[in-house]
């Protein structure tokens, strides 16, 4: 089989036997893969000066379809993204989104999936440090839209009533969204929604949904801290109901408890 080259991006690395990489890439053609970079800490010819987290570019694979470990022939790098490495709360961020991403999405073709991963990363790097959390809250909720968990907002998940936008309602993890009042009385769980916070969810899954070219808006929503921990809060559980396995989300985690600022 000829060699396959795919828009990729590295949601994870790391160093393998002496001089090789094991990364995990989100790609356009190929979804998710794993792949072995045998060689790769010594060849700058075929991989640049390395593969380097939440890098973008083109990879070259040697594909068979169905096996677990691919093989990265090459990877030419078109975008390495150092603001997200260089600041520790942007890099906390980008890796909750590059868990998830590793988490939902497989090995299917996923052009929208990869391309608001890109643009997630993007938003992330390019956001003043109190606008990251809500640029990386805005690209998962896309993410895992694009993964086909889209979350029902204006409708009841459970029944598909329109729901009052100015009620508060109750968010259910395992249906799926937003429930009415009485779906909400007869499916135990879930969190309370006042209507801000269904608002900045709708924001973040709407957009990229119709305009997938349109550039994030500088500043979409505008969370205070506390707004900003209860989205996190949300959307971790949300993406723990859907995600198919129960492996703890250790890097939301991090980001979520603001690890990194811990003495
Ligand atoms: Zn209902």
């Amino acid at each position: 089989m000829p060699p396959v080259v795919t828009d990729a991006i590295v949601l994870h690395a790391a160093d393998y036997l002496e001089s090789s990489r094991l990364v995990r890439l989100v790609t356009r053609q190929h979804g998710v893969q794993s792949a072995v970079a045998r060689g790769a800490r010594n060849s700058r010819k075929r991989f640049g000066s390395a593969l380097d987290l939440f890098a973008e570019g083109q990879a070259h694979l040697d594909w068979r379809p169905g096996r677990d470990l691919q093989a990265l022939t090459g990877f030419d790098a078109v975008r390495i993204r150092p603001a997200l490495a260089a600041d520790l709360g942007r890099f906390a961020a980008a890796s909750a989104l590059a868990e998830c991403v590793l988490r939902l999405m497989h090995d299917e073709v996923a052009p929208q999936g990869y391309d608001r991963v890109a643009a997630g990363l993007e938003a992330i790097a390019g956001a003043a440090p109190p606008a990251v959390n809500e640029a990386a809250l805005g690209a998962v909720w896309r993410v895992v839209s694009a993964a086909g968990f889209a979350p029902a907002v204006d409708h009841c998940a459970e029944c598909g009533a329109a729901l009052d936008p100015a009620m508060a309602c109750r968010f259910h993890h395992g249906v799926g969204g937003c429930l009415c009042e009485g779906c909400g009385r007869h499916l135990p769980g879930g969190r309370l929604l006042p209507p801000p916070a269904r608002d900045a969810v709708r924001r973040w899954v709407d957009w990229g949904g119709d305009h997938p070219g349109r550039p994030i808006p500088a500043d979409p929503v505008a969370l205070t801290e506390i707004e900003a921990k209860a989205h996190q809060r949300l959307l971790r559980e949300f993406v723990a109901t859907h995600a198919p396995d129960n492996r703890p989300l250790k890097a939301w985690t991090a980001w979520e408890q603001e690890a990194w600022t811990a003495t």
